[in-house]
């Protein structure tokens, strides 16, 4: 392994700014390691002219000002994008065939945001159609494999962006996560991977899935890293009436100060009969871990829990069935041929420009959002919604600063496993699923192995805008721990 790639961002920066290697150098070395592990299959679209002539000018710019100011702290490196978020000029395909040849005609703005910071977009990688999925096997151009295990999934419906940063082939990269799908994939390949706050971070741009749970964010090898990416994508934006008009901390700030007397509440209802024995006992580990470093840890009730995922799978693809109902073939992306009318062309270009987990989830949507339904299903998921902020609410104003419990109940399943048992599939978002609901920041980081050497992620929970307290304490953890720095075999 070369060493570049396996620099974190403050390492990069300063050898950028010392000049010990060039933007064009690092790029490179990215770049090519992309294409030896092409099989991984984590990009859709690889920009190398792009990227490289992106380097060319970070190095003249690095020249003229000798080093990097805050503002530009990504200047020179490489970052890679989940194929759902606009970059002009690039396809934006969300996975699917129906949005195959489709190239964004504007920036996203955490594209703009990234863009200003002065990183180098690499380009945009594979996903599940539309975000939906946790194993990104529903992607119309083929599964991404896990680095630690090729034959078993990365998880999603990120799975490109997290191998991107897990098989060290980006910095860092952008996710997205409506039900799970940067927490999920980040425990099963040992990355760090936060969802902050609905409303943190502009979704101007990014393709909407389900708009009232989609947040933008990053993947990272280390929690610093996780903190820099934040702060650089973060802030109010006019352009989506969704995003929060609150400052951005220096989520770097408090990286470093003392845990002691934090009190991190464990859920009971986190601690469930499907959760495998070998991460519930990584996740007690860390829980002891945090014990030794001065963290209290409190017993907490979030009695809603159980109906979370039902919620969900109510509330998530409702909103896809109006969402996606733009994709009609009439202004963007694929359209069917030789047909007799336009009823015709809306339905074959449709029927075969979605793929059946997509159709799945916009009939379900349409289902129970038809009049006859909506009160039984619709109604009740929102009034669920509900309860489940209020659980978090008052475990928050009552009992803990932190939620800490499992991100995902499994270790890495196979490919091919779930994927026609889609019930099984949706159960893996038990764990992450509610932080959507209650529109939350959760972040998940490496805290260990299984006997096979499968990664295990903890998950820790904050209230709204608090990211900071996350950082924090996940810094303390990483800063005790070893599992950060393992890397898979490649
Ligand atoms: N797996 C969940 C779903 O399929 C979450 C996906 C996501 O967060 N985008 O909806």
């Amino acid at each position: 392994m070369s060493e570049l790639i396996d620099l974190n961002l403050p390492e990069l920066r300063a050898g950028l700014d010392s000049k010990k290697f060039s933007s064009v150098e690092l790029t490179k070395s990215y770049l090519d390691r992309i294409e030896s592990l092409s099989d991984l299959n984590a990009f859709i679209s690889v920009d190398r002219d792009g990227a490289l002539a992106q380097a060319q000018a970070s190095d003249q710019i690095l020249k003229q000002k000798g080093a990097a100011s805050k503002e530009e702290c990504l200047l020179g490196i490489p970052i890679a994008v989940k194929d759902i978020i606009s970059v002009k000029g690039l396809r934006n395909t969300c996975g699917s065939k129906i949005l195959g040849n489709y190239i964004a005609p504007y920036d996203a703005t955490v594209t703009i945001k990234l863009k200003n910071a002065g990183a180098v977009i690499s380009g945009k990688t594979n996903m599940d159609e539309f975000a939906m999925g946790s194993s990104n096997e529903t992607s119309a151009f083929g599964a991404v494999l896990n680095p630690w295990d090729r034959k078993r999934v990365p998880g999603g419906s990120s799975g490109g962006s997290v191998v991107a940063v897990s098989a060290r082939l980006s910095a860092a990269s952008l996710g997205t996560d409506t039900g799970g799908s940067i927490r999920q994939p980040a425990a099963l390949t040992s990355t760090v991977g936060i969802k902050p706050t609905y409303g943190r971070v502009s979704r101007y741009g990014v393709v909407a899935y389900a708009s009232s749970l989609d947040q933008v964010g990053p993947f990272t090898h280390t929690v610093r890293d996780a903190a820099i990416m934040t702060r650089v994508l973060s802030g109010r934006d006019p352009l989506d009436s969704t995003s929060f008009d609150i400052a951005v901390p220096d989520f770097e700030k408090g990286l470093g100060t003392s845990i002691k007397g934090l009190k991190l509440g464990v859920p009971k209802q986190y601690f469930i009969a499907g959760l495998n024995k070998e991460v519930e006992s990584s996740i007690k580990a860390a829980m002891e871990q945090y014990a030794k470093l001065g963290a209290e840890l409190v017993d907490i009730d979030l009695p809603h829990t159980e109906a979370a995922v039902a919620a969900y799978y109510i509330v998530a693809p409702a909103e896809a069935s109006s969402n996606l109902a733009r994709f009609d073939g009439v202004r963007y992306g694929y359209r069917a041929e030789k047909c007799a009318d336009l009823k015709e062309m809306y339905c074959r270009t449709r029927g075969e420009g979605f793929g059946p987990e997509v159709k799945r989830r916009i009939m379900m949507g349409t289902y129970v959002l038809s009049s006859g339904y909506y009160d039984a299903y619709y109604a009740r998921a929102q009034k669920i919604r509900t309860l489940i902020a209020q659980d978090f609410k008052s475990a928050f104003a009552d009992k803990c600063d932190l939620v800490i419990c499992p991100t995902s109940p499994t270790t890495a399943f196979s490919i091919g496993e779930k994927i026609s048992d889609p019930l099984s599939m949706y159960l893996n978002d038990v764990f992450t699923i509610p932080v959507n609901l209650a529109g939350l920041p959760a972040m998940s980081l490496p805290c260990g192995f299984d006997s096979k050497g499968l990664p295990i992620g903890v998950q820790l929970i904050a209230k709204a805008f608090d990211e900071e307290t996350i950082f924090k304490a996940a810094y303390a953890f990483e800063q005790s721990t070893d599992w950060h720095k393992r890397t898979p075999q490649l």
